[in-house]
């Protein structure tokens, strides 16, 4: 079936949603995602960043959906007209998403682990408001502790469930889930259990803010002065694909390999993330390549040497 989305018209089967078309043309045309991610089952339909106009429903019922649609929950019709950037409406509404999850959300990027790989980070930079009308204090949570391997930071939490999905999804006997309703909702193992599950590592990769961060790696650096290498190891828990960020020959941490959609390639087990942070360990098979604008590319060693600048300035001004 059809749909034209910014103009643009691809044939999809049927059941892909407008997310997923919005991918295969790719560019600027793809709505952002906070909570959706391809690679575990019911994701989505919760963060709102992803809005859409749908203005022409099908060939057969031209009618629009009359409010935004979200899309990466709504599956095409053949026929179907999309707007996303093109719609001023939709970006409106977008900017409005953002503010809302930053009434709660601290602005600490300076002392979080998640800088600079943070989506909420990349989506108020893109669709950010520069001031608000929220005037309250935030939320504030009690410190909890979830086991030794992850940190949960719970203030900066948006309720996304991406990391519940990855213990449905990849653990046995999931120990931690959202709790409390409204206001009150929060991310906790309210038992007291330790999450210690050898897939528990990647709820702190699916996570798209430093709501859950690596207890290894915690303000042990900065991620753009560290070198990120695809690498492999042998394993017999997961694919044993990973990419490693080297401080010089030192493996600071280990994560799974991202797409430029902030998801998984793969899922990796803990062994490789956390007991395997020696480069022997690994077959480094070269640099991980970012998107250009990305702050993980500052000293970017993809280039090759350095060239020689000129300053044509007086001696004496320098
Ligand atoms: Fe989403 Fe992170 Fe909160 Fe889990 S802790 S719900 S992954 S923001």
């Amino acid at each position: 079936m059809k749909v034209t989305i910014d103009g643009h018209t691809i044939e999809v089967e049927p059941g892909t949603t407008i997310l997923e078309a919005a991918r295969k043309i790719g560019g600027d045309i793809v709505p952002p995602a906070m909570c959706y991610h391809s690679k575990l089952e019911n994701t989505g339909g919760n963060c709102r960043v992803c809005l859409v106009k749908v203005s022409q429903g099908s060939e057969k019922d031209p009618r629009p959906i009359p409010k935004l649609a979200p899309s990466c929950k709504t599956q095409v019709m053949d026929g179907m007209v999309v707007e996303n950037i093109t719609n001023p409406q939709v970006l409106e509404a977008r900017k409005s998403v953002v503010e809302l999850l930053l009434i709660n959300h601290p602005l600490d990027c300076p002392i979080c682990d998640q800088a600079g790989e943070c989506e909420l980070q990349n989506l108020s930079f893109k669709h950010g408001v520069v001031d608000t009308f929220f005037k309250d204090d935030k939320r504030v949570f009690e410190p909890e502790d979830i086991g030794d391997k992850i940190h949960l930071h719970m203030n900066r939490c948006i309720l996304c469930y991406r990391c519940v999905r990855v213990a449905e999804q990849l653990t046995p006997n999931r120990v931690h889930g959202v709790i409390h309703r409204g206001n009150d909702s929060k991310i906790s193992n309210y038992i007291k259990n330790a999450i210690d599950n050898e897939m528990s590592g990647n709820m702190i990769d699916v996570c798209p803010v430093g709501a859950l961060t690596d207890k290894t790696f915690r303000f042990k650096s900065r991620i753009w002065f560290l070198k990120p290498m695809d690498a492999h190891r042998d394993c017999d828990k997961c694919c044993g694909k990973a990419t490693i960020w080297l401080f010089g020959e030192e493996i600071y941490r280990v994560t799974a390999r991202k797409t430029k959609y902030g998801e998984l390639e793969e899922f990796i087990c803990n062994t490789c993330r956390y007991d395997k942070k020696n480069v022997s360990n690994w077959t480094i098979t070269g640099p991980r390549a970012y998107e250009k604008w990305s702050v993980i590319n500052q000293n970017s060693y993809l280039n090759g040497p350095l060239k020689k600048v000129v300053i044509n300035a007086d001696k004496r001004l320098l």
